[in-house]
C-alpha cells in the first residue's frame, strides 16, 4: 500500500505526551441516561491505544536494562561479544518476521496544520481529469489535532491511518469530482504534499503526463 511522504518525524509513533481523550478524564461523571455516541467509542479506542503505547514504553525500559546488563557482562569478559552478536542477529531476524503482521498505532506529526506556510501552488481543479486525484489514495496518519477535531475520519482497524473507501480513495474524496470534502479541516500532510515530483502521480508534471495507474512507489 502506498505511503504518502510526510514531514520528518511523522511515523509510527505515539508517545506518552499524547493527551488522554477528555471523555476518559470525565468517565466517572458519565450520564447513564445519555445514549452512547460515536465520540464515546472513539475516545474508548484512543484510551486503549494510549495504554498500548505506555506498555510499549515500559517494554523499551526493560530492553534498555537488558542491554545494559549484557554490555556489563561483555565488558567483564563473562560473555563473548562475537557469540552474543551472532545470536542477537538470528533472534532479530526471527522477531522481524514474527512481528511483520502485528498492528501498529501511528500518528502524524504534532503540528498546527492551520499555521502551515509555503504550501505548494497547484491548480488541482484543472489537473484532476489527468491525475484523477490520485494523491487521495496515498496512506498517512492523522495527528492529535485531527483526532481532536473529529472531522477527518480514521481507519478503526489501523489507528490512526486515514479512512479509505473500498476503491482505495480517502473517504473524504468526492467520488465524482475528486475534490476534498473536508478541505478546511484537511490534515497537515494534505496541505503540504507536493505531487509534482512524485513519480507515483506524474511521469512528467510539466508536460502533464500522469504516471500509469496502479504504479507502485
Ligand atoms: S495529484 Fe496533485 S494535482 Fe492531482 S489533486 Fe492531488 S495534489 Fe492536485
Ligand atoms: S482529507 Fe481531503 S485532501 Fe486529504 S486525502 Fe482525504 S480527500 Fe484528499
Amino acid at each position: 500500500m502506498n505511503e504518502r511522504p510526510t514531514a520528518p518525524g511523522a511515523d509510527d509513533r505515539m508517545d506518552g505526551r499524547a493527551p488522554v481523550p477528555s471523555a476518559v478524564h470525565s468517565a466517572g461523571k458519565a450520564n447513564p441516561a445519555r445514549p452512547v455516541e460515536p465520540e464515546d467509542v472513539e475516545n474508548g479506542l484512543r484510551f486503549g491505544h494510549l495504554m498500548a503505547v505506555q506498555t510499549k514504553r515500559r517494554l523499551n525500559d526493560v530492553a534498555a536494562s537488558l542491554h545494559a546488563l549484557l554490555e556489563t557482562l561483555v565488558a567483564q569478559g563473562t560473555l563473548s561479544l562475537d557469540d552474543y552478536e551472532r545470536r542477537r542477529e538470528v533472534t532479530k531476524q526471527r522477531e522481524v518476521q514474527r512481528t511483520q503482521s502485528e498492528a501498529l498505532v501511528s500518528l502524524g506529526d504534532t503540528v498546527d496544520k492551520y499555521a502551515a506556510t509555503g504550501l505548494p501552488e497547484i491548480n488541482c481543479a484543472e489537473l484532476r481529469p489527468l491525475c484523477k486525484s490520485r494523491c487521495c489514495t496515498l496512506k498517512f496518519s492523522l495527528s492529535i489535532q485531527d483526532l481532536d477535531e473529529r472531522v477527518v475520519r480514521w481507519d478503526y482497524s489501523r489507528p490512526y491511518q486515514i479512512a479509505s473507501r473500498p476503491d482505495g480513495y480517502c473517504v473524504h474524496c468526492d467520488a465524482e469530482k475528486g475534490a476534498c470534502q473536508v478541505y478546511q479541516q484537511r490534515p497537515a500532510v494534505c496541505r503540504t504534499y507536493d505531487c509534482r515530483k512524485d513519480s507515483r502521480i506524474w511521469l512528467d508534471f510539466d508536460k502533464r503526463i500522469p504516471a500509469p495507474e496502479g504504479r507502485s512507489p
